[in-house]
């Protein structure tokens, strides 16, 4: 007989949150809206991008300084080698060490303005140098990027896997995806991971699309691919919001629930300061808040 519903799916599972810096107050307000309705789910960690180029340097450490204050969970501070020098880079590393942050995502990062990448004279040529020049400061834990469905700068899809096993030599401890929209790319990516003596975790990236023009900008600049499918499931919907969104939330539930069929325990989403899609993502996977809140008898 058929399994019931969702039956298959017993929460024991792990997640992660990605944030950006807010640029105004309403911004940020949203921001902490949603890092507290998040927090409950007991993430293993929470990461906050830094701006093109550390355009974002100063807004990205006060955000993950507020979390290392003010909650249980464990920051990670994105950090890129874009136009800085090591100098520099290693600056921004010890302030965070310093203010009790762990965790560093590290990262290339891109030219800002969809330039081909040009290392800075003094800077870390690549994400690899990135993360050995942290380990030199701190034993950071290090989290890097992966490609399922490749770079778009790398050669071919061997020369990526050859990077990512660099980063992890060079002493990170996971990978973290890009954005995908097939499962079986993620899979296929992670068996080729392993056959490449790749034994570190790679964690999904879970992007939930509600927009998809936007969803659209972004792919077309990291190389991953937005299927027919996927289009076809929002036309007609752009007058119908709170349609999207359910759209959004079930087409990313089945995503993570093919994910979990294959083995996956580990889901980092990206949530752009929203809680809604993420939370209700993370429910369908039976993931449920650590303590809830004791309700107050009243009489
Ligand atoms: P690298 O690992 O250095 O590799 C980039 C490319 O160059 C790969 O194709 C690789 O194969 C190739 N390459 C590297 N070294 C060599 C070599 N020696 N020889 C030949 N080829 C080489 N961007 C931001 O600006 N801010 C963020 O906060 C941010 N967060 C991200 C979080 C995640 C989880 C992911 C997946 C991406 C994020 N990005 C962010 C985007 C990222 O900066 C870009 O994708 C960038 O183009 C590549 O960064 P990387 O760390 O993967 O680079």
């Amino acid at each position: 007989a058929a399994s019931p519903l969702f039956a298959d799916l017993a929460g024991d599972i792990s997640v992660s949150f990605e944030f950006f810096p807010p640029k105004t107050e309403k911004m940020e307000a949203q921001l902490w809206d949603s890092f507290h309705t998040l927090e409950p789910l007991n993430p293993s960690f929470v990461s906050v991008t830094y701006g093109a180029g550390g355009s974002t340097r100063e807004r990205t450490h006060a955000t993950v300084a507020r979390i290392a204050a003010e909650s249980r969970v464990p920051p990670a501070a994105h950090l890129t080698c874009v136009e800085a020098s090591r100098e520099e880079i290693d600056a921004v590393a010890r302030a965070y060490w310093e203010a009790g942050v762990r965790h560093i995502v590290a990262l290339r990062g891109d030219v800002p303005g969809g330039e081909p990448y040009r290392a800075h004279p003094q800077g870390y040529a690549n994400a690899a140098e990135l993360v050995a020049g942290l380990k030199a400061i701190a034993p950071f834990d290090i989290s890097v990027a992966a490609y399922p469905e490749v770079h778009p700068d790398a050669e071919c899809p061997q020369a990526d896997l050859d990077n990512l096993k660099r980063k992890l030599d060079a002493g990170a401890t996971r990978a973290i995806t890009q954005f995908f929209f097939s499962p079986d790319a993620f899979l296929r990516f992670r068996d080729a991971a392993a056959a490449a003596r790749i034994d570190a975790p790679i964690i999904p990236g879970i992007l939930p699309v509600s927009n998809v023009s936007q969803t659209r900008r972004m792919a077309d600049m990291c190389g991953a691919a937005i299927p027919p499918w996927m289009v076809s499931l929002f036309d007609g919907l752009d007058g119908l919001p709170a349609a999207r969104q359910l759209i959004a939330a079930t087409i990313a539930a089945e995503m993570c629930r093919r994910l979990y069929a294959g083995g996956v325990r580990d889901f980092h989403f990206y949530t752009l300061n929203r809680a809604e899609l993420s939370y209700a993502i993370c429910h369908l996977l039976g993931l449920r808040p650590a303590a809830l809140p004791i309700k107050e008898e009243t009489a």
